[in-house]
């Protein structure tokens, strides 16, 4: 039974008389198994006697571009789409994937549909379209939410102040969402129903080099998209870089974190099926458990219930007034360093550390929590005024992340300046927004990990 919790009405009207299908317009939840969405598509189709039709809009190509795609975002979504189109089709659903604008594509098969079922993200793009096809389409819609193991405004009405103020909320609720549901079957297996699709999945590959995005930010070996990607890469960390999690998590050379941000990003995973498999591991202990389902659970839905109640999520306003404050009031403060977005990308700074990790980004798509973090702060050390900062670190972050454009990019790069955060010690340039210097690179092997990006950036070329 899904939860009624992640089930919305977004028009209410009986199902529409005559409709061939059931229509689940996928956006955010990427996936065909574990994906309450299409459940509860399946089910709607079951009672009604009808088979279930999946379609995705993609942007690029000959529609318009979605924010700061780029090829390598482009590689990751359509490894895993040509995923789940195999998968729907062995499952006896139909599946169509058309170039346009989200709504149009949608809206097209809506048409012939007995009930319109979406799923739900939690950025201004996917809102903006969902709205879009509710105030258009002529039969009943309903949002099943599927990103969250918690659904946000189940978790809570407002915008939370810190992890400390969300916790307590999340966990209350948890266990009533950390449930394996049966897979429902589809009881009218899809034949033809008259859809074709005009995107080539044979070849995610070189679909991807034939969008007309940005090709400078090409696809990369070391992330691969796709659910059986993301279970084999969970599969491992579980089995054998979990135990010791809670300590190892903060040393970046060592490769004991799980990479399921990629795979989240696209909505390629469930994040229940993540925290049920981390919860029954039995390689790590209790406090590598506890710890990774902090970072799952609490801080990735802090950042979703950040996005969701903060409209100005993408700009420097959505940092608090206390950090607006103490940057404005040290914006005079002489740079140590002074380096343009192009340097920066280039990796042609004085400290080879934070080349590395931009190298690191730049090549493999992927960096390091603690690296991220030093990444930032210098970004704001470095950069003339906080505003310009913002801007630069949420670009590349964007850009070079297969996990970027992500609630968890956004709210991330807010934290670099004192979202979520609290005052500290005063310093030039920061105030009292948190500084993290070079004791951060002491409390790991930072030249083994200049090593280790030496090694990826080479198997990125070979
Ligand atoms: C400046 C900065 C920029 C960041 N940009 C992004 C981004 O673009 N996209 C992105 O997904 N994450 C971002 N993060 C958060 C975090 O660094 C990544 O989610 C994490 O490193 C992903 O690696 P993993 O899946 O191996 O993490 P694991 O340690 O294995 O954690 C498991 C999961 O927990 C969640 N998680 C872990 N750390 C955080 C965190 N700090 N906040 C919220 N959720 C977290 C992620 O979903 C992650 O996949 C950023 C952090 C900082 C400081």
């Amino acid at each position: 039974m899904i939860e009624a919790t992640r089930i919305k009405m977004l028009r209410d009207e009986p199902p529409r008389e005559g409709g061939r299908y059931v229509h689940y317009w996928m956006q955010q939840a990427m996936r065909a198994e574990g994906n309450p969405a299409l459940d509860y598509a399946i089910e709607t189709a079951n009672a009604l006697a009808l088979p279930v039709l999946v379609s995705f809009g993609l942007t690029g190509g000959r529609g318009p571009n979605y924010p700061d795609a780029n090829a390598r975002h482009y590689a990751f979504l359509l490894q895993g789409l040509a995923e789940v189109g195999a998968t729907l089709a062995s499952r006896g659903i139909g599946f169509v994937i058309r170039y346009g604008a989200p709504p149009d594509v949608t809206l097209e098969f809506a048409e012939h549909a007995a009930v319109l079922v979406c799923d739900r993200g939690y950025l201004r793009p996917q809102r903006t379209w969902q709205a879009s096809v509710r105030d258009r389409v002529g039969c009943r819609m309903v949002e099943v939410e599927t990103d969250a193991v918690v659904p946000v405004e189940t978790v809570s009405t407002k915008h939370e102040f810190a992890a400390r103020t969300i916790r307590p909320k999340i966990m209350r609720l948890v266990e009533d969402y950390l449930v394996d549901h049966p897979q429902p079957k589809v009881k009218v297996r899809a034949g033809d129903l008259g859809t074709t699709s005009d995107v080539d999945l044979s070849d995610p590959l070189r679909t991807a080099r034939e969008q007309k995005v940005d090709q400078s930010v090409g696809p990369v070996r070391r992330l691969q998209g796709g659910l059986a990607n993301a279970r084999s890469r969970l599969k491992r960390f579980l089995g054998s870089g979990f135990d010791g999690y809670a300590e190892n998590r903060s040393e970046p050379h060592r490769a004991t974190v799980s990479h399921m941000s990629p795979y989240l990003h696209f909505g390629q995973i469930s994040p229940v099926e993540i925290a049920l498999a981390a919860r029954a591991a039995k390689s790590a202990g209790q406090d590598d458990r506890a710890s990774y389902l902090e970072e799952l659970v609490v801080r990735r839905e802090l950042s979703q219930n950040h996005c969701w109640f903060e409209p100005r999520y993408d700009s420097y306003e959505s940092i608090p007034d206390w950090a607006k404050k103490t940057l404005d009031e040290k914006r005079g403060d002489a740079r140590p360093y002074a380096y343009t977005r192009d340097q920066l990308e280039a990796g042609e700074t004085h400290d080879r550390y934070w080349n590395a990790a931009m190298q690191e980004m730049r090549d493999t798509g992927y960096m390091h929590n603690r690296l991220r973090m030093y990444w930032g702060k210098k970004i704001i050390e470095w950069t003339p005024s906080p505003e310009e900062a913002f801007a630069t670190a949420l670009a590349i972050n964007n850009r070079y992340f297969v996990d970027g454009r992500d609630a968890n990019s956004f709210t991330n790069v807010a934290w670099l300046f004192g979202l979520h955060d609290r005052p500290w010690f005063r310093r030039p340039v920061f105030g009292t927004v948190r500084y993290l210097g070079d004791n951060t690179l002491r409390k790991f092997d930072a030249d083994a990990y200049v090593r280790s990006v030496e090694e990826l950036s080479a198997a990125e070329r070979a």
